[in-house]
């Protein structure tokens, strides 16, 4: 490719909402464009590495068998009523009518779409498992997008799904798609984690994320310092810390502590840390179908430490999605104002307690009485619960829940997310087959996600200098840049580099010729490959041609090296990759 032919778009300014290294990369270097918020165009040089990504993908769910399909964007909302998500799913789901007045959304995910194809056409047991797959455009009216393609409202997703007559066929395929999403993100020369997650609003139970480790990252990944446990911090729960000090029971004493409401203000009236106070909060319990109703439940926390939402949710007395109860209702049904609540009888709703919290002695508490806090009390004898749970959010530090060394977090970009659905999707769309002894049986589900924008702007994220990008050779969007200088003066210049040219093209090597004319000036070439990211250089000049060859620079380490002409490109074509 000539750039004199090649809509090379790089900028130099980027605008203030351009937070993270990558999306101003990406602006900079031209390879998107935004046009409304979370919404972008992809220009020539970032569809390039949208397509080494892409075929990288494509590859990789070929090799474990999946089939590729493609599915339509838009999708009717039948299919999101039998399922159930269509009431479930938030303002992210992007929902319109047609002429007709009919339902439609633009799809955020196909679990529905997916498993009404496969109830139609798969009857036997004999069909499965079959394993489907899509590299396509999804639309999520995200509630804040930002950081470019990372979080957009629309982007480029591989989505797979995979269809079983038992558990432990969808067991061997969520193998198989995590291994193949290992090999995918080593082909992009990723330094990645897979890591246990929560299933969110896709449902299911088993479930890992691939993280891409990044300080922009959005989620909080848990490890452990000596095991291999390593889990979103959504889902990670710790070992109880070392028992405090075998504290005699002190008396307990009902304590005036006037407007103090909160956890900082108590401790700061009694002179103690936050860790010796009960924090009460107030959820609403589930209904019959598991969402919040009309009943409460109280969750207890040590006073430092804070309520992890997704545990929370998850517990069979919970409302899902969790919903905190206001101070209204907190006033009116349990006949005090939220900052003097505490897990005294009077209270009369079901009480559960963090681990940490059924460790403390001689606490602080809410006496469930206007302007009154219980100054050491202690479980049975002033205090209870009904339920033990690990509903704290883990600190860096805590004991691994496995009891090997400690947590260790860090921030993560979630790069893919797989699940093994169970049956939630085949079961509510009555999607069967008939088993070997002919009975229908209700077919096992999986499935697969990849974000191939978000993959773009990862691999920035761990590859890029002050100069610009430094792209891997599997994703750079042309791997040679040969830059022409004083070209209008030194027909040989012109000469030595379009044989260059031609030569690497006949080498089967992707290069990209800057021959733009004298109004480019050598400065604003050389600054622009480095921004693009492009891994190698020669560069043409009369100088060098004096001295007898052309001139090598690799993108990862900028030493320069004279090559003679006729042998740039063959040492090019054996270079080692990423070298
Ligand atoms: P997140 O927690 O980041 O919102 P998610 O859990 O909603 O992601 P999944 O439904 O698991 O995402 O989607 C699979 C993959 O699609 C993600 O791992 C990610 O790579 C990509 N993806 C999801 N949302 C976005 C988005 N808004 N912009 C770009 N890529 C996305
Ligand atoms: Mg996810």
């Amino acid at each position: 490719m000539r750039i004199s032919q090649f809509l090379l778009a790089t900028a130099k300014e980027t605008p203030a909402d351009a937070e993270i290294a990558s999306h101003r990369l990406m602006l900079r270097a031209g390879m998107i464009r935004k046009l409304a918020a979370g919404v972008y165009s992809f220009l020539p040089l970032g569809m390039r590495v949208v397509h080494k990504i892409r075929d990288i993908v494509r590859e990789e769910m070929n090799r474990i068998g999946a089939l590729e399909i493609l599915m339509p964007v838009v999708q009717p909302a039948e299919l999101w009523r039998e399922s159930g998500r269509w009431n479930y799913m938030g303002p992210e789901l992007a929902r319109f009518q047609d002429r007709h007045g009919r339902d439609f959304c633009l799809g955020p995910t196909h679990e529905e779409i997916v498993t009404d194809i496969i109830r139609s056409e798969c009857h036997s047991y004999r069909q499965l498992p079959v394993v489907v797959y899509q590299i396509q455009t999804k639309f999520r009216d995200e509630r804040r997008p930002r950081f470019g393609v990372m979080r957009a409202r629309e982007f480029i997703m591989k989505d797979a799904y995979s269809f079983h007559t038992d558990e432990a066929s969808l067991e061997a395929t969520y193998r198989d798609m995590h291994q193949a999403y290992e090999a995918i993100l080593q082909r992009l020369s990723l330094d990645y984690r897979a890591v246990a997650a929560d299933s969110g609003y896709i449902g299911g139970s088993t479930s890992h994320e691939f993280h891409v480790p990044a300080d922009s990252g959005e989620d909080e990944i848990v490890f452990s310092t000596e095991s291999d446990y390593a889990a979103n911090i959504e889902l990670a729960t710790g070992g109880l810390p070392e028992s405090a000090v075998d504290e005699a029971a002190l008396d307990c004493v009902a304590t005036d502590t006037g407007d103090a409401a909160t956890i900082d203000a108590v401790c700061e009236l009694l002179e103690v840390e936050p860790r010796r106070l009960v924090k009460t909060l107030i959820v609403h319990a589930a209904d019959e179908n598991g969402a919040p109703g009309d009943d409460l439940v109280a969750l207890l926390l040590r006073g430092d430490q804070s309520l992890n939402e997704t545990l929370a949710r998850q517990l069979e007395g919970v409302g899902s999605p969790l919903r905190f109860a206001d101070d209204e209702t907190i006033s009116e049904r349990l006949g005090c104002a939220p900052g003097c609540l505490g897990p005294v009888r009077s209270l009369g709703i079901p009480v559960i307690a963090d681990h940490c919290v059924t460790a403390m002695k001689n606490f602080i508490c809410g006496a469930n009485r206007a302007g009154h806090h219980l100054v050491n009390a202690n479980w049975e004898r002033d205090c209870g619960y009904d339920e033990v749970a690990h509903i704290r959010t883990v600190r860096e530090g805590d004991i691994s829940p496995d009891g090997k060394g400690t947590l260790t977090i860090r921030r993560g970009i979630e790069v893919g997310h797989i699940f093994q659905l169970g049956t939630i999707y085949t079961e509510a769309l009555n999607a069967s087959v008939l088993n070997e002894q002919g009975k229908p049986t209700v077919m096992h589900m999986g499935c697969y996600g990849i974000g191939v924008t978000r993959l773009a702007a990862a691999v920035i994220e761990q590859y890029h200098d002050e100069r610009g990008i430094v792209w891997p050779d599997s994703v750079a969007p042309f791997r040679l840049v040969i830059v022409e200088i004083d070209a209008h003066k030194s027909e040989q210049v012109r000469e030595q580099s379009e044989s260059l040219y031609r030569q690497a093209q006949a080498a089967g090597i992707e290069v990209l010729l800057d021959d733009r004319d004298r109004k480019t000036s050598p400065g604003v070439k050389f600054a622009e490959s480095e921004l693009i990211g492009i891994p190698h250089r020669l560069v043409v000049s009369p100088r060098a041609l004096a001295e007898g060859g052309v001139e090598y620079t690799s993108r990862r380490n900028s030493e320069k090296s004279l090559v003679a002409a006729d042998a740039a490109i063959a040492m090019i074509a054996e270079l080692p990759a990423d070298s």
